[in-house]
């Protein structure tokens, strides 16, 4: 569905080129619902806007390829790209809330978004398709005659949804699309894109920099640490404590309250995420890693497969040996 091979992306400023992203691969497959998590600052948008060739004018794809269903994104013309976009992925970003056109009712611009991409459509089928689209994401129908300003932000983000899943795209990005919500329509919403995903079937690339959503949501995450994935790892294992971890995935899962610990001790991770002009020598996360040696302040870790799980760290085995 989505392949994307060494991807590094970059950002022209006044003290140098900030590389948000660095030499990034994964594959999502078909239907499959992928997380991708990190501290804020770790590349995640930077990697979406990439992937949908939405960079903002500073930034630079410098290095890898990403294909959508086969096709090299960044080789196609702005007028593939326009038909590609939408039809075959779309996107939901926590600020699309505020970005429906308040001068339009929500209506017409799924009704717009429907019509521009198929113009053989006639009015009465695009609305038609409309009224399916309320219903799936349990929007009342009668407020597709609403305009933006009258719905909650709940309603309005179920909006940007139907209107990403309008044209039946196979792969659906989602950055942080629950993070301006309150928890109980959070909750709601994470419930409603698991259940469209079961019904519609597309891929999902799901990011946020909450740890307990994005475990609920996928089978598969990746875990981003200053521009690089530094794990592929999968929720069970992560809830039932078993497998290999990174230092930095486990600190993240020891730094969330898990409802039904006995015992609650929650643990930060001491200090923050490093300069991106300045990375650290060797592992970027070893000045705030408890395994750090030498090696790790000289070489870089590169992803090795462990079980069936892919971690960038010089010190996985011992750190299991520590454990035992
Ligand atoms: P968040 O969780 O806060 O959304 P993120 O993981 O999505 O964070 P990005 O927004 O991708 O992170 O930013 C990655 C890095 O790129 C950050 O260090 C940021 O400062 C830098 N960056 C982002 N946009 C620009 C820009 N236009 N010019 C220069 N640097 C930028
Ligand atoms: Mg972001």
């Amino acid at each position: 569905m989505l392949e994307v091979e060494h991807l590094t992306v970059s950002y022209a400023s006044a003290k140098g080129d900030v590389v948000a992203v660095r030499d990034v691969s994964f594959t999502l497959y078909p239907n499959e619902i992928m997380g991708l998590i990190g501290e804020s600052g770790s590349g995640k948008s930077t990697m979406a806007y990439a992937i949908l060739r939405m960079l903002k004018g500073n930034a630079r794809v410098s290095q890898g390829t990403i294909r959508v269903l086969g096709k090299d994104i960044y080789q196609l013309s702005a007028e593939e790209l326009r038909k590609f976009r939408w039809s075959h992925f779309s996107m939901v970003f926590q600020s699309a809330m505020n970005a429906l056109n308040p001068v339009m009712t929500v209506g017409a611009q799924m009704i717009d978004t429907l019509l521009s991409h198929r113009p053989h459509l006639t009015r009465a089928t695009a609305h038609e398709r409309a009224l399916e689209l309320c219903e799936l994401v349990r929007i009342d129908p009668r407020h597709l005659k609403s305009y933006p300003h009258e719905l909650s932000g709940g309603m309005r983000q179920r909006i940007v949804i139907a209107i990403a899943i309008a044209l039946e795209p196979s792969l659906v990005i989602m950055d942080e699309p629950t993070t301006a919500l309150d928890v109980v329509v959070q909750r709601s919403i994470m419930d409603q894109i698991r259940e469209i995903q079961k019904r519609v079937h597309f891929s999902i690339l799901f990011i946020s920099h909450d740890f307990s959503l994005v475990s609920e949501l996928a089978t598969r995450i990746a875990i981003m640490y200053a521009g690089q994935i530094v794990e592929f790892t999968d929720a069970l294992s992560l809830e039932n404590r078993v497998g290999f971890h990174h230092p930095y995935t486990e600190g993240l899962w020891k730094s969330i309250p898990k409802l039904l610990d006995r015992e609650i001790v929650i643990e930060g991770i001491p200090g923050g995420p490093p300069d991106l002009l300045r990375l650290p020598t060797g592992c970027s996360f070893h000045p705030r890693c408890r395994y750090k040696s030498k090696l790790c302040t000289e070489k870089t870790p590169e992803l090795k497969t462990y079980d069936t799980y892919e971690i960038a760290c010089h010190h996985v085995l011992d750190k299991e040996e520590q454990h035992d």
